[in-house]
């Protein structure tokens, strides 16, 4: 399988170099060649592959020429160390729960697997400076999954007072090959600061530079999993499956509608939005209009120019007819979120994190009664537990000690970036 610029047809890549380069020329990403599909009987008999076997079925066709069936089978192995439970709510309304890894959000899967082939690519090579932007959870599920790997460093950028203290703590508290900037400025601009160093071609002949955002395929390929994994634990009901995607940067959804195209029998996806809105936007009027975020309660999908959605519109040769066919989307403000998570305490004794609250929503808003839906539960509530203490009174406050946590603070200044690149 080779990979192509989403802007440039003729600038072809191995999936290794997808990798390691993170994004192709003029900021564009790099997207597999074509999307290949799966027998009907792996669908048909998938209850009775353990979910290594399916991982391994998924993905082999998208990494093959870059690496070795055995290797990959180990990486899977790795990365797949936990479970991902569908959970009965209520009546048709499952909940699949992507927070049993170790940074307690569903971004562990695709950094763990995103980790393991970049090792495995460097090995004995040039030293590689992963570069990355978050919201909170990227940054925490990155630093996991590369610490202490070999000729990796890893340099997160988080914008200042806009992570949770516990999101916080994961990033800067280990030390060794990871580095913790803190930027005065909010996501959008972590962003774009990673996106320049990436474009900055005196900088790029010192340092070897490497995404690990969403951006880059690594991350986003494994998350087509989760997709499956629901359906071989929902097939058995026998309904048309709607998934609602709890979305900031649209990774999660570009991988389930990636899935969809292999042929998982996935109904309908639906996009769910807090109050940055700028896809359900454009999916009711057609018109893309990017804009700076704002905060909400579910701060991990504080994205107002979502950078998958150029996957989306490559993958949808930009009509959005089809995509109106395949997606659907919702905007829910933070007042909702909370009345949400109260509720489904109280009547379901669940436990939601506000971005599964979104899901949760949306879903609710757009299923019909023949259908069976699932949303995704994207982190643990404990993750966001001050949020969820303005739900639910007596939710317990984690410990966090922040004694021996390291941090750089820069202002939203690209030259400041640099300096702390070349040391
Ligand atoms: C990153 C994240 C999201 C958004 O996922 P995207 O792939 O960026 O759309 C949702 N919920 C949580 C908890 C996250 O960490």
């Amino acid at each position: 399988m080779n990979y192509i610029s989403t802007q440039d047809i003729n600038e072809i890549v191995s999936f290794k170099d997808a990798v390691i380069n993170g994004l192709a020329k003029n900021k564009a990403l790099f997207m597999p060649e074509f999307i290949p599909t799966l027998p009907i009987d792996f669908f048909q008999n998938i209850e009775g592959f353990n979910n290594n076997e399916i991982a391994y079925e998924v993905l082999l066709p998208f990494v093959k020429d870059s690496i070795d069936e055995s290797i990959l089978r180990n990486i899977i192995a790795e990365t797949l160390s936990f479970p991902t439970p569908v959970v009965h709510i209520r009546d048709n309304i499952y909940v699949l729960e992507l927070f049993h890894g170790p940074t307690k959000a569903f971004k562990d899967v695709g950094a763990r697997f995103m980790s393991r082939c970049m090792s495995n690519f460097v090995k004995n090579g040039r030293e590689v400076t992963i570069l990355v932007a978050t919201s909170g959870d990227t940054g925490s599920a990155v630093a996991n999954g590369f610490f202490d790997v070999e000729g990796i460093n890893v340099v997160i950028l988080f914008p200042k007072s806009k992570v949770s203290q516990f999101q916080e703590h994961q990033m800067t508290s280990l030390g060794k090959n990871i580095f913790a900037v803190e930027v005065e400025g909010t996501f959008d601009d972590c962003q774009s600061l990673v996106k320049q160093a990436f474009v900055d071609i005196e900088l790029n002949k010192t340092i070897n530079l490497s995404s690990a955002n969403s951006i880059n395929i690594a991350r986003l390929l494994p998350q087509m999993l989760y997709y499956f994994f629901a359906y071989k634990q929902l097939k058995k009901y026998n309904q048309p499956i709607v998934v609602s995607v709890p979305s900031g940067n649209f990774g999660n959804l570009t991988a389930g509608i990636i899935a969809k195209k292999m042929g998982l029998p996935i109904e309908r996806f639906i996009a769910a939005t807090n109050s940055n809105n700028t896809f359900p936007k454009y999916i009711s009027s057609g018109i893309y209009t990017p804009k700076p975020s704002v905060s909400t309660y579910s701060n991990a999908m504080d994205v107002g120019a979502p950078s998958n959605f150029e996957r989306l519109m490559f993958i949808y040769n930009n009509d959005l007819t089809k995509i109106q066919k395949d997606i659907v989307s919702e905007s829910i403000g933070d007042i909702a979120t909370l009345e949400q998570i109260k509720n489904t305490h109280l009547r379901n004794n669940y436990i939601l994190d506000p971005h599964g609250a979104v899901g949760k929503i949306c879903l609710i808003n757009n299923l019909r009664s023949n259908e069976i839906g699932v949303f995704l539960e994207t982190a643990h509530p404990k993750k966001f537990e001050s949020v969820v203490q303005k739900a639910i009174n007596n939710f317990p406050s984690n410990e966090v000690n922040m004694d021996n946590c390291k941090k750089v603070s820069i202002s939203n200044s690209y030259k400041e970036l640099v300096n702390i690149l070349q040391k």
